[in-house]
């Protein structure tokens, strides 16, 4: 069996420690090594060990950051650490956290990624299973638009339109070809010096300073210099591929998105796992045709009667 396409977790634990991009809250986090079939569940030391995984049943409506919601018991801002475990191929992890934000760390998801190379990541005794995308899924909200196709490996086109100094960039990437590290997870999250005011006053940018966002005005960026020329949308990307990670398996399928944002995101994962005729489990490469059809999908199956 290659070992590419199977199951993978962290060697041993890491610990984070920061404030939350949007509470401000101070927090330390650890990454923990999971059993194959567990999947990603984050866990919230400071309430008794209360579990969430992250699953589509479990997304909270907000619009600012992908957060999750089970009982009442919130996990905020996960898109980035999802997006770098995606990025890296690893399926199991437990993420214990003593707060209700994720570290922000630097903006980016290259915090994670270094941390990974320095504690090594090990394949598990189980195949992974894939989400084929079978047919197409498009999601349009004025002149928002996200959708995904067949395809295979696992690509994402991003185009997106801001004011000056950003104006209009795109990017393509196929995750297949492994360069998550190199190209995505150093791109930072951004925001517009002229918002700050009333982001500030709605209490949704508590933590935000210069070493953990790009900051933007008119005339250009305030703290830079850029990692990349077009930083903004490799940083849409990132967010993408950590908000279809609660699709809860690893894609293959071709990802559109046009000036998209986490609701469009989620939204597009809501009407992929409602969609039962969209998609198959397989396990890769494709089982031959006399070969037993891909079993059914027991976690996303179970999550598709509570989704709204
Ligand atoms: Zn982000």
């Amino acid at each position: 069996m290659e070992a590419a396409h199977l199951e993978r977790t962290i060697e041993s634990p890491i610990a984070f420690s920061g404030i939350g991009l949007h509470s401000g809250a101070p927090v330390k986090m650890r990454l923990l090594p999971a059993p194959a079939g567990s999947g990603i569940v984050f866990r919230r030391t400071d309430l008794d060990n209360f579990e969430i995984a992250a699953t589509g049943r479990n997304v909270a409506k907000v619009s600012y950051a992908t957060s999750l919601m089970r009982q009442g018991v919130l996990i905020s801002t996960t898109e980035h650490l999802l997006s770098a475990l995606v990025g890296m191929g690893i399926d199991n992890v437990t993420v214990e956290l003593d707060n209700l934000e994720l570290p922000i760390l630097d903006g980016s998801a290259s915090p994670y990624i270094e941390a990974f190379a320095r504690v090594g990541i090990k394949s598990q005794r189980r195949r992974r299973e894939y989400l084929r995308i079978l047919k197409s899924i498009e999601v349009r909200e004025g002149n928002k638009f996200i959708a995904i196709y067949p395809g295979e490996g696992f690509s994402i086109s991003y185009n997106i339109h801001f004011p000056a100094p950003i104006g209009c960039q795109a990017f393509t990437v196929d995750l297949a070809a492994g360069c998550y590290g190199t190209q995505i997870a150093a791109a930072r999250t951004f925001g517009f010096r002229e918002d700050e005011k009333k982001l500030r006053d709605m209490g949704l940018i508590r933590g935000v300073s210069p070493e953990n966002a790009i900051i933007l005005c008119k005339d250009g960026v305030q703290n830079g210099p850029l990692r990349f020329s077009d930083e903004f949308v490799r940083h849409k990307v990132l967010d993408l591929i950590g908000d279809l990670a609660l699709a809860g398996h690893h894609i293959l399928g071709r990802v559109v998105a046009e000036r998209a944002g986490h609701a469009m995101h989620t939204a597009l994962v809501y009407r992929l796992l409602r969609d039962r005729s969209a998609w198959q489990m397989v396990h890769f490469p494709a089982p031959k045709r006399n070969a037993a059809p891909a079993t059914a999908p027991r976690l996303v199956a179970a999550e598709l009667g509570s989704l709204s």
